[in-house]
């Protein structure tokens, strides 16, 4: 391979050109997508002596694939990691992760705001089929962590901040508990991308990113990714990958390198504007509370500062009214579409605890009437006005 390390120097370069071999596509500037199956040998020998860690040796799709590659040398240099794999969801990657770092009868200390689907998979199959018991914290305290690991944690799982009441757990501190009681730790990064927190530096042993979000940036792919920075973890990672299954095809890896080309910026502009939009909101007689980190009334501002170099799009907010009238501001919204996900071009509005009890949004932090929004790119002015008319509804 060229030398690549001049391109280690700044995340830019990496999205550019790091973990490209022009030469060996004609010096286009763009990879081709390898939409192949299989790759053949010339001899029988050649396929059993075959080297899987060479980047220049592929067998077959299900295993590796040369444009799956560079997304994941992009990855593992964004995360400081030793490697990366990608995966055809977030979910993939989530689940493989937990596949491998537990064993039938571990202990998992889980935040209580972590994605709805992993809680599921935990507290479901893991539990019916590895007899996996999971403790739920809330996560903001380090003493939630110190005070529930025990001798058969084998993996804490963290999101920071959480992507619906912007909670966050102190990485560095968490995974000094972990290490002591020799339990992994795994934190979804989706939120703020590898430009923003590099959890593997602040010690935490995997990291996964759905790139259905920001590194697709575009609403028009589902991937997902893992990072580490122990050789060991990644062996055993790469074998259950290819086990399970869960690699994406190659267009989807072309379009998650193409997205990460430019995710600095966009996240960068979807930064600014989430502020604007937090403040207006912070301001507004009808509103509550706003949860966005990079508010300095947000109660963990300084762990935020801390740890992370910015913050993203998304955040959430109460209006002074009821579940109804929440409702009828998500609905009055005109630039801001109805809709899950987030991290494309796009601004959406959700209401994700409307039905649910007033109880079990108490343990989740955030009313029924929360109302998360991306802030997509079209413009803060847009946008607040929208915010500001359809607040004008109630
Ligand atoms: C969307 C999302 C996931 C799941 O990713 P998929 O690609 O949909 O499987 C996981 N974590 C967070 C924080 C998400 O927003």
């Amino acid at each position: 391979m060229s030398d690549q390390s001049q391109y280690l120097k700044s995340s830019r370069l990496i999205a550019a050109h790091y973990g490209e071999e022009y030469e060996h596509y004609y010096n286009a500037i763009v990879p081709p997508v390898f939409m192949n199956s299989l790759n053949v040998f010339e001899t029988l020998d050649d396929y059993y002596d075959f080297d899987r860690t060479d980047k220049h040796k592929y067998c077959y799709g299900r295993v590796q694939n040369p444009t799956v590659r560079i997304l994941e040398d992009k990855i593992a240099a964004l995360e400081h990691g030793v490697g990366a794999l990608a995966f055809a969801s977030g979910m993939a990657a989530a689940t493989t992760a937990v596949l491998t770092a537990c064993k039938t009868g571990s202990h998992v200390v889980c935040v209580r705001n972590a994605y709805g689907p992993l809680k599921t998979f935990l507290e479901g199959y893991c539990k019916e089929h590895m007899d996996v018991e999971t403790t739920f914290v809330t996560g903001d305290r380090t003493e939630d962590f110190e005070e529930n690991v025990t001798d058969k944690t084998d993996l804490i799982v963290l999101e920071s901040p959480s992507s619906l009441v912007f909670s966050l757990q102190d990485i560095e501190a968490v995974s000094k508990i972990a290490k002591a009681h020799n339990a992994l730790v795994y934190i979804d990064n989706t939120f703020c991308t590898p430009i923003y927190q590099q959890p593997l530096d602040l010690g935490a042993d995997i990291v996964m990113h759905t790139t259905s979000k920001y590194i697709g940036g575009h609403s028009d792919v589902i991937g997902g990714m893992l990072a580490v920075k122990d050789e060991g973890l990644m062996k055993k990672l790469t074998a259950n990958r290819e086990l399970l299954g869960g690699i994406p095809g190659p267009m989807e890896a072309w379009l998650m390198i193409r997205g990460l080309r430019t995710m600095e910026v966009r996240i960068a502009e979807h930064q600014a504007t989430a502020m604007a939009v937090a403040e207006f909101l912070e301001k507004h007689p009808k509103v509550r509370k706003v949860n966005y980190p990079g508010l300095p009334s947000h109660p963990q501002y300084e762990l935020m500062k801390k740890q992370q170099k910015g913050n993203t799009g998304l955040l959430s907010f109460e209006i002074e009214g009821t579940t109804e009238q929440a409702a009828k501001v998500a609905e009055s919204l005109k630039i801001f579409k109805i809709g899950v996900s987030w991290g494309g071009f796009e601004s959406l509005v959700f209401l994700p605890h409307m039905r649910i009890s007033e109880e079990e949004c108490r343990e989740l932090g955030g009313s029924q009437n929360i109302i998360r929004i991306h802030c997509g790119l079209e413009g803060k002015e847009a946008l607040i006005a929208d915010l500001e008319a359809a607040l004008g509804q109630i």
